[in-house]
């Protein structure tokens, strides 16, 4: 399986470095708002396998399934949408089956693995206040 990771750092039309959702969560960092681990809002992150889940659940255990992952977000310069993050890497089918391997257009994660602190590695847009 190909593993594949890109980040570009800088709006392809353009050149600017500055990203409207970005700069916003780092003026909540800087002021302690937000946790420092934060990348992004959760609706910039689309992450998943490529695979349907019925698919997915005929694989034996430990079987290797490739997992995407791609981070957007727009140029504050010129307005461009343009992707910051882009990768794919190998996972494993494991027991406890991670939610990650739900395809997030079929089936979105419930409220409880959204919570769960493996699931949050993104900023949820509701930011805690639902
Ligand atoms: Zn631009």
């Amino acid at each position: 399986m190909e593993v594949f990771s890109k980040k570009i750092d800088c709006c392809p039309h353009c050149g600017s470095k500055d990203r409207f959702y970005e700069s916003l969560l780092n003026e909540m960092k800087a002021s302690g708002r937000i946790d420092q681990k934060i990348d992004c809002f959760q609706f910039q992150a689309v992450e998943g396998v490529p695979l349907p889940q019925e698919r997915v659940a005929m694989l034996p255990f430990g079987a290797e399934i490739p997992q995407f992952k791609m981070i957007w977000d727009s140029c504050k310069e010129c307005g461009a949408v343009y992707s910051v993050e882009m990768s794919i890497r190998a996972a494993r089918k494991s027991l406890e089956m991670p939610s990650v391997l739900e395809m997030p257009s079929v089936q979105p994660m419930s409220r409880a693995q959204r919570r769960h602190p493996d699931n949050r590695p993104f900023l949820n847009n509701t930011l805690g206040l639902s």
